[in-house]
C-alpha cells in the first residue's frame, strides 16, 4: 500500500492518471468524497468489487453506491428515471445525495466494451441487491479528486473505507492499518467536509422514500416527496 498526499482543490493529474490505471487493472483505491473516504473499485469489474465486500467483511447483500463524474450517466445505468430524478439532481448534485433507480436490464455497447471474458459485469451481481427488482444507487460525490478519478478510471463501486461496522472514516489516520494493508493506493487530500455518509432515497417507489438520512434532512427533500 502506498499513501499518496494530493491537493483536494487542484488534483494533480499525475496522480489521478497513475490512480485510474490501478483501477483499470482491476485494483482498490482509497479516495475523498466530501463525505467520508471511500473504498472504490471498477464498478463494471467483479473480480475487484468482490474484493471490496471481502476486505470489508461486508455482507452481500447490502449492495454498493455507484459513484459517476457527470449527470447524463444516470442513463447509461438506470431506466425508467422519474421526472423528479432531474430535479433532485439539478438542486443536490454533485453533493451528499444517493437516488436508486431500476437498473438497466443490459449494459449499454460502450460499457461491455471495456470488459473481456474473465470479468463479469458486477451489476448483476454485486452493485445491485438480490431479489426481485434490480436496482443501481448513484451518486455523483461533490471532490475534486473523487470526480478526477471517476473521470479517469470510469464509475467507481464505492463504500466507505473502513471495515464493516466501524466507524467510516474523515480523515485517512481515520482508517485502521489492517484496512491500508490490503489496497492499492491511497489518495490523501486531508479531511472530508462534511464528514457525514450520504442521504439514500429510493426512487423506485411511489412516493420516493428514504432509505437512509445523511447528510442532506427530509426537510431539504420535503417538496421533492
Ligand atoms: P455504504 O456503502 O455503507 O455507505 O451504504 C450504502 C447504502 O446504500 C446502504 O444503505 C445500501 O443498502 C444502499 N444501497 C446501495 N445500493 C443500493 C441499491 N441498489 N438499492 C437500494 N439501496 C442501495
Ligand atoms: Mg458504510
Amino acid at each position: 500500500m502506498k499513501i499518496v498526499k494530493i491537493s483536494a482543490q487542484r488534483p494533480d493529474s499525475k496522480v489521478i492518471a497513475h490512480a485510474a490505471e490501478i483501477i483499470r487493472r482491476g485494483g482498490l483505491v482509497v479516495f475523498p468524497t466530501e463525505t467520508v473516504y471511500g473504498l472504490g473499485a471498477d464498478a463494471f469489474n467483479a473480480r475487484a468489487v468482490r474484493k471490496i465486500f471481502k476486505i470489508k467483511g461486508r455482507p452481500e447483500k447490502k449492495p454498493l453506491i455507484v459513484h459517476i463524474s457527470k449527470k447524463s450517466t444516470i442513463d447509461i445505468l438506470a431506466r425508467d428515471v422519474p421526472s423528479v430524478a432531474r430535479a433532485l439532481v439539478r438542486k443536490f448534485w454533485s453533493g451528499p445525495l444517493t437516488l436508486v433507480f431500476h437498473a438497466q436490464k443490459a449494459l449499454p455497447d460502450l460499457v461491455l466494451g471495456k470488459l473481456n471474458s474473465s470479468i463479469v459485469p458486477s451489476m448483476e451481481l454485486f452493485i445491485q441487491p438480490k431479489g426481485r427488482v434490480k436496482t443501481v444507487a448513484v451518486r455523483m460525490p461533490a471532490h475534486k479528486v473523487a470526480l478526477a478519478l471517476i473521470r479517469a478510471a470510469g464509475p467507481l463501486a464505492a463504500p466507505s473505507a473502513n471495515f464493516s461496522g466501524e466507524k467510516p472514516p474523515t480523515r485517512v489516520s481515520d482508517i485502521s492499518r489492517a484496512l491500508l494493508r490490503r489496497v492499492d493506493l491511497v489518495l490523501d487530500a486531508g479531511s472530508t467536509s462534511v464528514r457525514v455518509p450520504s442521504t439514500v432515497l429510493d426512487l423506485t417507489v411511489s412516493p420516493p422514500k428514504i432509505l437512509r438520512e445523511g447528510a442532506i434532512n427530509k426537510k431539504q427533500l420535503k417538496k421533492f416527496l
